[in-house]
């Protein structure tokens, strides 16, 4: 088979390298001309683990190509993805214009039949004006070629992004016509090895099933976030709560960890696409609202707790950050919650040195030279006065806290993700706050 890839980021990238490891003949295509040359000389724009090399074999494999313009690449495609950003716009609703860009360059361009696939995060309703966008121009070329669109959103995980495309939970597909339904099987075939479902349904509903999933997700964080504030107030300790909780089956352990609230570039886009689409359509989604509530105001806690303990006086201290990223095993800092925590220090007149394992580069993109950065975790730490845990990168996990406590001005730490044990912490010295636990001062 024979696919185009349209949109070579997260998502993109990894989706069309992925088919191409199992053998088909894949061309990734791109606008961003820089992005698509590097990509021919093998240097990723975004770091995810295993898709160098990956990338790298394919490319040597001639199973996987790189081109700026899709008007001949589509050219004997029997399938072509759209997998451009779909990002907020002033309303909150998900802004369609490079989807709809890309759905009309395919109608200008195509010559045969072609199964269109949605793989961005897309409202329901989508495929209906990528339908029509395609329709419109091949009027205008005045020739008719039939083809289908379909519905096939994308659940992998940045930092596993690899693992969850080759061994899917499960892939959903909404498509309408039998046709197109046939491509799609052939084409997801040798994924389903070991019994990994492939799902057909109609359309709106593969469109809706990606908003469900990151809404479920995102509700399952503000909830943890909720309950751990109020065991702070109450005395209790939520590391152990999630423990009780999580072994009901019912409830599951996945996904109950509090924090500093959710970030990235899809949970806080999908959560406000939800609640703007439902209210055009005149429905309220509550739980939805206050998942977003609880959101933004957990960003703030550690801030808040830093706070309280320095007494308002922020002005000449240093912080020393580790983790920037807005979850481990990637660089994407879109909505990272370092970024407010940085930014609410910096307006105090505090000063930050920062490290993240792979994030820097990202970083400096954003913050410019704002912040400084260590060259490791221990340089960062040079005469800070409190440390504070904002990515759980595993490396960050079991620090050599003698060199810790040598290298600090004082031994504060305030961990964002509860990776330390507050009683461990507190037998080496450290004054330990922690997310939903009893402070250790
Ligand atoms: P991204 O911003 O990393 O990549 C988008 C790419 O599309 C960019 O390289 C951009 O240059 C390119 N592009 C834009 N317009 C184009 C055009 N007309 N022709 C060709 N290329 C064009 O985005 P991403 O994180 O990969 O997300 C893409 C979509 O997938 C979004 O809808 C997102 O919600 C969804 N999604 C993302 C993730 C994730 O973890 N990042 C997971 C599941 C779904």
């Amino acid at each position: 088979m024979r696919i185009a890839v349209v949109g070579t980021g997260y998502v993109g990238l990894v989706t069309g390298t992925c088919f191409a490891e199992v053998g088909i003949d894949v061309t990734c295509i791109d606008i961003d001309l820089k992005k698509i040359e590097n990509l021919k000389k093998g240097i990723l724009p975004i770091y995810e683990p295993g898709l160098e090399e990956m990338v790298i074999r394919n490319t040597q494999k001639e199973r996987l190509s790189f081109a700026s313009e899709l008007s001949t690449s589509i050219h004997g495609c029997d399938v072509a993805f759209i997998a451009v950003g779909t990002p907020p716009g002033e309303d909150g609703s998900a802004d369609l214009k490079y989807v709809l860009a890309v759905a009309r360059s395919i109608g200008q361009h195509m010559n045969d039949y072609i199964v269109v696939v949605t793989k961005s995060t897309v409202p329901v309703g989508t495929a209906n004006k990528v339908r029509a966008a395609i329709e419109e121009e091949l009027e205008a070329r005045g020739v008719d070629i039939p083809f289908d669109v379909a519905s096939n959103p994308e659940f992998l995980k940045e930092g596993a992004a690899i693992e969850d495309f080759l061994k899917p939970d499960r892939i959903v597909v909404g498509v309408a016509s039998e046709r197109g339904q046939e491509v799609m099987k052939k084409l997801y075939k040798p994924f389903l090895m070991n019994g990994h479902p492939l799902i057909f349904m109609d359309i709106p509903s593969a469109e809706m099933t990606k908003y469900a999933a990151n809404a479920m997700l995102a509700t399952k964080i503000s909830f943890m976030n909720d309950i751990a504030n109020l065991c702070e107030i109450m005395g209790a300790d939520v590391n152990m709560v999630r423990k009780g909780i999580g072994s009901d089956v019912r409830i599951g352990n996945k996904f109950i960890y509090p924090g500093i609230g959710y970030g990235g570039s899809c949970f806080p886009k999908d959560v406000k696409a939800l609640i703007k689409t439902a209210s055009e359509n005149g429905y309220e989604m509550k739980v939805l609202k206050s998942v977003e509530d609880v959101n933004e105001n957990q960003k703030s806690v550690l801030y808040n707790k830093i706070y309280n303990h320095f007494g308002g006086s922020l002005a000449g201290k240093t912080f020393a950050i580790w983790g920037l990223s807005f979850k481990p095993k990637t660089d994407d800092m879109r909505e990272a919650p370092s970024l407010v925590i940085i930014q609410k220090l910096l307006e105090q007149g505090a000063k930050v040195r920062a490290y993240d394992p792979v994030a820097m580069k990202e970083a400096e993109h954003m913050l410019g030279d704002s912040i400084e950065y260590g060259k490791d975790e221990y340089e960062a730490l040079i005469d800070a006065d409190a440390l504070l845990l904002v990515t759980e990168w595993p490396e960050f996990r079991s620090p050599n806290f003698n060199v810790v406590s040598k290298l600090m001005k004082d031994k504060v730490v305030f961990d964002g993700r509860n990776i330390y044990e507050a009683a461990d912490m507190m037998e080496k010295g450290f004054t330990y706050y922690g997310i939903g636990v009893k402070q250790q001062v």
